[in-house]
């Protein structure tokens, strides 16, 4: 197995690469720190990637290491933690389906974001797919993942000096990663063909493991394939409405071939969000040419097939016209013996049958078991997509809810993860959705837990500093730029922190709103508040640019006296830092467009209390006492007026609590009242919204059902 990782080392040190070369380690502190010791400034330097620092450590290093007793007992206990891991039999899954052997669920999404070190996520929903697989693998659920490789990754995000975005796409360097050439059942690398408009592309494919999981990466650069397909596959989210059409072909069809040329058998087949709807064309395909009738084929599909859908906003679900579709499908409906008129209903939204061919529908059509991402994305999904069950009452529509969860071991602080061991039991973290573990967060000193508060806090500021550092003298940043990123931030001061996509719903500049409200709050000389700041807008997305550019010009604003920083290309690594090491969490949805939204329940998991409308799931999470709601005006149905209402509640709240609170000290300097609210939200929101309880979930009520099981059936 080793040989197929392009960097390997002799002798005693063999399973280095290995280790590097399953995302494991990245959730595993032990084996974090097995690669931190190997070269703490490399690592640094790396971005925490020991892919890439094992080919640029030195052989002397490592010889020094092979000869290092302390090093080779510590490599040692890894390994054994890992080969236990990779073994294990006495998963939840295992206790709970003992005799269900023949499972494979199948897990197809546009995006995954697993670790900085493989850019092929753009936000939220590349996040979730990525916790998913994690805790698939942590509960032992059997779970392939299937996306794309792109090897132009998402874009980076670079801010010129008048505050504009830039988006700068490198190439990412395959050998920095840990991904292999994928193998079919014969050992040869596993490829298969796609026929799009006329011709064939060829598709390649990739492995990433996953702990237990693999994840499966098609790639189009091939050199059998014209140029124009060669750069399909190229970028996320990158092309027009016909790359996109292919993209999500590509993914659909060619992904249910990879997975048979691969060998696998999947009973349940996941699609996260409509882009990979079309791999139900393929099993309906399949149905058809093994024999079975329409009706026969039809209920196959919707009966293994399980379906999640992201988005409140009408325009965030992916529409194809017509002609488009006719183009690529004609010999498709042909070859299953469907009309056009037939094919393309399939496609149609119950409500604007003219406005083209609606993934989302083609998904919900296709599938019997569909959920939404919080408890109100739920209700607001049955109400937009009831008229497709004109014959059931709208609560009744078959869309129920799954909330959103995060891995845990992903996002907590090393610092944090400590405290818990030492307060909540070193075996907390098998339990963490059960609350009564979560309980004993009570017991925590407020001293320690204050003190880790304010080492994760300056790690943040020395992180922003370093970057600020290393833009100004490669000649990157001149100097607007680097008071911009953050320089003048104060490690005392209450630092609100706000990082999402810049998606106009998100409303990140509301805050501005009132600069007579704004400004004594943060220029208070006692009682100063400081805001941070990251996040990209599609490039495509004009209004979501201009956003970073208002929020930008206040960063440089001398007015605002540096309590403003915009932090460059916000990825999961920036995202670790601010989630652990601001004190507060913002997020000011436009209600209800947040379908769930997930950074708060890291920032929450870390002593981070949230502020944020009540939306996504915010709504279901607070419980009066563990962070702030904004209270919005949902009947204002001019955006202007409900903007000016929420910004005056956002103001009120700061003003009247959330400052006030978070500087009353007692005598050993010691927010007593600010600590409750923090320990408040770790109790109560860490068990409720982590993938442990949110992958059980699906397993129990969406891929158990699809795969005609239930737990009592054992
Ligand atoms: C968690 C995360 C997100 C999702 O955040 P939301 O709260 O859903 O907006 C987006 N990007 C990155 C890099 C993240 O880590």
């Amino acid at each position: 197995m080793s040989d197929s990782h392009p960097v390997s080392r002799p002798g005693g040190l063999s399973r280095l690469s290995e280790l590097a070369y399953n995302l494991w380690w990245s959730w595993t502190p032990e084996a974090r720190q097995l690669f931190e010791t190997i070269d703490p400034t490399l690592w640094r330097l790396s971005h925490h990637n020991p892919v890439k620092l094992l080919r640029d450590v030195k052989p002397d290093r490592l010889s020094v290491l092979h000869e290092d007793p302390i090093f080779i007992r510590q490599y040692s206990a890894v390994l054994k933690t890992f080969d236990q891991y990779m073994s294990r039999e006495g998963t939840w899954f295992r206790r709970q389906y003992p005799n269900w052997n023949d499972l494979t669920i199948a897990y197809f999404s546009a995006e995954f974001g697993l670790h900085n070190s493989v850019p092929i996520y753009s936000g939220g929903l590349g996040i979730l797919a990525g916790d998913h697989c994690k805790e698939a693998s942590d509960l032992g659920i059997p779970l392939v993942g299937l996306g794309f490789m792109y090897p132009q990754g998402y874009f980076h995000q670079h801010i010129t000096p008048e505050g504009w975005q830039e988006a700068q796409y490198e190439p990412f360097n395959r050998l920095d990663s840990p991904i292999t050439q994928a193998l079919d059942p014969s050992g040869q690398p596993c490829s298969v063909e796609v026929e799009m408009d006329q011709r064939m592309v060829k598709v390649m494919v990739w492995q990433i493991r996953v702990g237990r999981v693999s994840l499966y990466l098609l790639d189009t650069d091939v050199a059998e394939n014209v140029p124009r397909d060669r750069e399909l596959s190229a970028r996320l989210y990158g092309g027009n409405q016909e790359v996109r059409l292919c993209q999500e072909i590509l993914l659909g069809i060619g992904g249910v071939r990879v997975l048979r040329a691969l060998g696998l058998a999947p009973k349940v087949w996941h699609a996260n969000e409509g882009h990979s709807a079309f791999l139900t064309l393929e099993l309906y395909r399949e149905s058809i040419q093994a024999g079975q009738s329409h009706d026969e084929a039809i209920e196959r599909v919707r009966q293994c097939s399980v379906f999640t859908t992201h988005t409140p906003v009408p325009a965030g679900h992916d529409v194809f016209p017509f002609h488009l579709m006719t183009q690529y499908f004609q010999p498709y409906w042909e070859q299953v013996g469907l009309t056009s008129q037939t094919f393309l209903q399939w496609g149609q939204h119950p409500d604007s049958p003219d406005a083209g061919f609606n993934m989302t529908a083609l998904a919900l059509r296709m599938s019997s078991h569909v959920n939404g991402v919080s408890r109100e994305h739920g209700r607001v999904s049955r109400h937009m997509w009831r008229n497709l069950w004109p014959d059931i009452p709208e609560e009744r529509t078959p869309i129920r809810s799954i909330t959103n969860g995060i891995h845990i071991p992903t996002w907590i602080a090393p610092e944090m993860n400590h405290l818990f061991s030492k307060y909540l039991g070193p075996e907390w973290a098998q339990h963490s959705d059960n609350s009564a573990v979560w309980h004993r967060v009570t017991e925590i000193p407020d001293g320690e837990l204050w003190a880790v508060r304010q080492i994760q806090k300056r790690k943040l500021m020395g992180f922003i500093r370093e970057r600020a550092r290393a833009g100004w003298m490669q000649q990157r940043l001149d100097a607007t730029q680097v008071l911009a990123g953050g320089t003048l931030l104060d490690p005392e001061a209450l630092t609100i922190g706000f990082a999402r996509r810049f998606a106009t719903y998100k409303r990140a500049p509301l805050i501005f709103s009132s600069l007579a409200r704004l400004q004594p709050l943060l220029q208070d000389r006692w009682r100063p508040v400081q805001i941070i700041f990251a996040g990209k807008a599609h490039p495509a997305d004009e209004p979501g640019r201009r956003f970073i550019h208002d929020v930008y010009s206040f960063c440089k604003d001398h007015g605002m006296g540096g309590h403003i920083a915009f932090l460059e290309d916000y990825d999961m690594h920036v995202a670790k830092y601010l989630v652990q090491g601001v004190d507060i969490w913002l997020n000011t949805p436009r209600p209800p467009m947040e379908a769930s939204g997930t950074s708060g329940q890291k920032a929450a998991l870390n002593g981070v209390p949230n502020l944020s409308v009540l939306d996504g799931w915010w709504q279901e999470g607070y419980d009066g006492a563990n962070g702030w709601p904004i209270p919005t005006s949902l009947h204002l149905t001019d955006w202007q007026a409900q903007d000016a209402h929420d910004a005056d509640q956002l103001y009120n709240i700061l003003e009247q609590d959330v400052v006030p609170l978070f500087y009353m000290r007692d005598r050993d300097g010691i927010p007593r009242g600010w600590i409750q609210i923090v320990k408040d939200a770790i109790r109560t929101i860490a068990p409720q919204f982590c993938t442990r309880r949110m992958v059980k979930e699906y397993m129990e009520l969406l891929y158990a059902p699809a795969g005609n099981r239930s737990p009592a059936m054992r």
